[in-house]
């Protein structure tokens, strides 16, 4: 329970001190003296002095006992905000996740605010109002205002400025003249809740067992974590909706994370089809008033569900009931840079502090995930076949040895075939490749000169339609020069390798009449524009979807039956110890689009090793034979979760100063029979943005406080200096 402080009746004086958390890159609190009259309370949003600026803060904890001889020093809290204070349970997260990624505690509060500067009280908007006469001096300008105002309403005042064609200034003066008042405008109100009774689906027998699961789990309200496994298809949305309509009946607010917000425009639609309203969205893309509005919504508890990317994990919701994860398994769910967290991870811990339900749905559960629900840990609630009838599609290989495709082009004679006969039955195809651009990778036919980034370890990738040569790394770009900069030939250089823009190219040329679209990251203007052309596709007035792997997740395409994947093998082989497990995900995540409405879906795998255990799996539809063969290899080689794995990615402007930093660091870890540290080896991304990296991996047994063991090494070890730069990943997702 937090309590308001006593003023405590030390021996130096009755004044009371408190420690506050600052939101940034520090992990110590720093003591403030409270002013007298002032009241305050961990968790209450504060502003403070710090150096020349004042600065938001969090009290941390109160009663603090300072340093006697440092009373005198300590500055006073400069006011307490009106906004609802941090709850100890997300001051709890705050400190676990700080501990456990060796982040700074201020940066994982950052994440909390979210606001900077502007987490005070929204700020009130202008209105004015005609309540006198009009002044005897009439110009035009004063006479059209006039005329906007004329039915004594309260107008917004900029926008009421605008509507008459005058400057705010015209506002004020006629405000001087006694014609107009100014007077805060009310503040909008807010949305109705979603309704949990609005339209609630027939379930089907199969899913009905699924639905009273999420009732039940959402009703019991304590901690417990299930795992809602379901191929796609099933209805796993329609399913966890019960839990959060079960949620929004106990007033209790809901977290839905999605691992791609900007691609939930059919969910937000079908969200709305079932509770009557949109729910609050929480992402990188909204505008700074939606933001600060959602914010005061999601901590005044206005915002009974929010929909959001990852940082909405961190959100100082009023009364937290229920956290759903979408699509458990997907990668996006881990930040690489700045505090390295995994949101599913640190979702069920802060569930588990909450003691509240969370629940995981993937159709492709990752090999973590899976390995707690056979051991009783996580409850699987199973979906186990597509919803309405449907069946799952036909899998089928397509061995590029056998029949390979033109040469210099990528599709197969038979996958153009099928992509034919989808276009006669005015069905949709898709064509999957996971790479941006035209090509990657561009050289010179005389010479053998190869584009590269000047500042990274990469090729550059041709993107035509932005008619540039792009690093994917730092975002340097140049254009195509007419002749080779190294041996001067003209017309030399050509596109090696298959981007999406290219696989347009070669669909257009084999299918002249069909209608494709290139859906791609790098396409994406605007979310609002993603989202219309998803619903164009949606509408069936696409014959051919080309995409990257924005287009594997989520959607419902009714009219798309077929999905030929370009280059199964692509993710295969990149020695990524989770590669297998990734490819399995996503290639029936892509292949899942097909047949989900009407007939029957169908994938074609081309590929060069059709004997590979994930390729056979995936034609097999045998998932047990991939999990049992994947959990195998890593209690085996003990990776996770058999094991933990951490990262130390170390980087400076010279090689030298990183391999030696790199050296220096490993040979001061402590000896530990339980840990192994491995490397330093050259990073496979061996320079980003003119940096050169190295790798530590430290791997332990599963049971083993890797965090602590790191923050005792970094403690006593050898300090990053001058450009030397140090980051730590706990349960590393990528290994580049
Ligand atoms: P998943 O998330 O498992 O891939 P979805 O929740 O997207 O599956 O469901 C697939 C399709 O089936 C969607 O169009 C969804 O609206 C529909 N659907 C699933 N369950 C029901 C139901 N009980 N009643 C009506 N439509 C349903
Ligand atoms: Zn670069």
């Amino acid at each position: 329970m937090d309590h308001t402080i006593r003023q405590t009746t030390s021996a130096a004086s009755s004044t009371a001190f408190v420690d506050v958390l600052v939101p940034v890159a520090l992990d110590q609190t720093y003591s403030y003296r409270v002013p007298r009259g002032m009241a305050l309370a961990p968790g209450d949003v504060v502003a403070v002095p710090l150096g020349p600026r004042e600065v938001l803060a969090v009290v941390w904890a109160d009663n603090a006992t300072p340093d006697p001889r440092l009373h005198n020093r300590l500055k006073d809290v400069g006011e307490k905000l009106d906004v609802p204070p941090l709850k100890r349970e997300l001051r709890a997260l705050v400190d676990w996740v700080a501990g456990y990624t060796l982040s700074p505690r201020g940066m994982v509060l950052r994440m909390c605010l979210k606001m900077g500067e502007q987490l005070g009280p929204e700020r009130t908007r202008i209105g004015v109002r005609l309540v006198g006469e009009p002044p005897k001096r009439l110009t035009p300008a004063r006479r059209r205002l006039i005329e906007v105002l004329s039915d004594r309403l309260l107008h917004n005042k900029s926008e009421a400025a605008k509507e008459a064609g005058v400057s705010t200034s015209v506002v004020d003066g006629l405000v001087d003249e006694g014609t107009l008042t100014i007077e805060p405008m009310p503040r909008p109100p807010p949305p109705p809740p979603p309704d949990p009774s609005h339209a609630q689906p027939e379930f089907s027998r199969q899913q009905r067992a699924a639905v009273d699961a999420m009732r039940a789990l959402a009703a019991n309200g304590s901690f417990h974590v299930a795992l809602l496994d379901g191929v796609t298809g099933s209805g796993k949305t329609e399913v966890y909706f019960e839990a959060v309509a079960e949620t929004v009946r106990r007033g209790k607010q809901s977290l839905i994370l999605m691992p791609e917000i900007a691609l939930t425009g059919q969910f937000l639609d079908r969200f709305t089809r079932r509770f009557g309203v949109r729910p609050i969205e929480w992402h990188s893309e909204l505008t700074q008033r939606t933001r600060a509005r959602n914010f005061a919504a999601i901590t005044g508890g206005e915002a009974p569900v929010v929909v959001g990317a990852r940082s909405a994990l961190f959100l100082p919701y009023a009364d937290l009931g229920l956290i759903v994860i979408d699509e458990e398994h997907d990668q996006a769910y881990k930040q690489e840079d700045g505090t390295h967290y995994h949101a599913r991870d640190m979702a069920v811990v802060r569930a588990h502090i909450a003691k509240i339900p969370i629940v995981l749905a993937s159709a492709t559960p990752s090999v973590e995930t899976e390995v707690n629900a056979r051991k009783g840990r996580y409850q699987r609630v199973l979906l186990p076949s597509r919803f309405g009838g449907q069946h799952m599609p036909h899998i089928q290989a397509i061995d590029l040895k056998r029949v390979p495709p033109p040469r210099g082009r990528f599709i197969s004679p038979e996958l153009a075939e099928q992509v034919g006969f989808a276009i006669e039955r005015r069905e949709q195809a898709l064509l999957f490749l996971n790479r941006r651009g035209y090509a990657p990778l561009t050289l010179c036919r005389a010479c053998g000169h190869r584009f590269a980034c000047t500042i990274c370890d990469a090729w550059l990738v041709d993107h035509r339609f932005r008619q540039r040569l792009v690093c994917h790394h730092c975002g340097f770009s140049m254009a195509r020069p007419p002749v080779c900069p190294n041996c001067a030939a003209q017309e030399s250089l050509v596109a090696v390798g298959p981007g999406v823009e290219r696989l347009q190219e070669e669909a257009a040329h084999l299918f002249p009449q069909a209608r494709s679209m290139v859906l791609s990251s790098d396409l994406i203007t605007s979310i609002e524009t993603m989202r219309a052309e998803l619903n164009e596709i949606a509408a069936g007035r696409v014959d051919i979807i080309i995409g990257t792997q924005l287009v594997a997740k989520g959607h419902h395409f009714p009219r798309l039956n077929l999905v030929g994947v370009v280059d199964a093998d692509l993710g295969l082989n990149n020695g990524d110890p989770r590669a297998a497990e990734r490819t399995w995900q996503l290639l029936n995540q892509v292949v899942g689009r097909a047949g989900r409405d009407q007939g029957r879906g169908v994938g074609f795998l081309q590929t060069h090793q059709p004997e590979h255990p994930v390729i056979k799996a995936l034609v097999a539809c045998d998932r047990e034979a991939f999990y049992a063969s994947e959990i195998e290899a890593r209690e085996r080689t003990l990776y996770p979760p058999f094991g933990r794995l951490a990262s130390l990615i170390i980087s400076a402007g010279d090689r030298p100063t990183a391999e030696g930093f790199a050296r220096r660091l490993a040979s001061s870890a402590p000896r530990d029979e339980h840990v192994q540290v491995l490397g330093p080896a050259e990073a496979p991304l061996a320079v980003i943005k003119g940096r050169y990296r190295f790798r530590l991996l430290l791997k332990s047994a599963r049971g083993f406080d890797l965090s602590a063991y790191l923050r005792d090494w970094l403690a006593a070890g050898p300090k990053t200096k001058g450009n030397l730069k140090l980051e730590v990943d706990v349960d590393p997702q990528s290994f580049l």
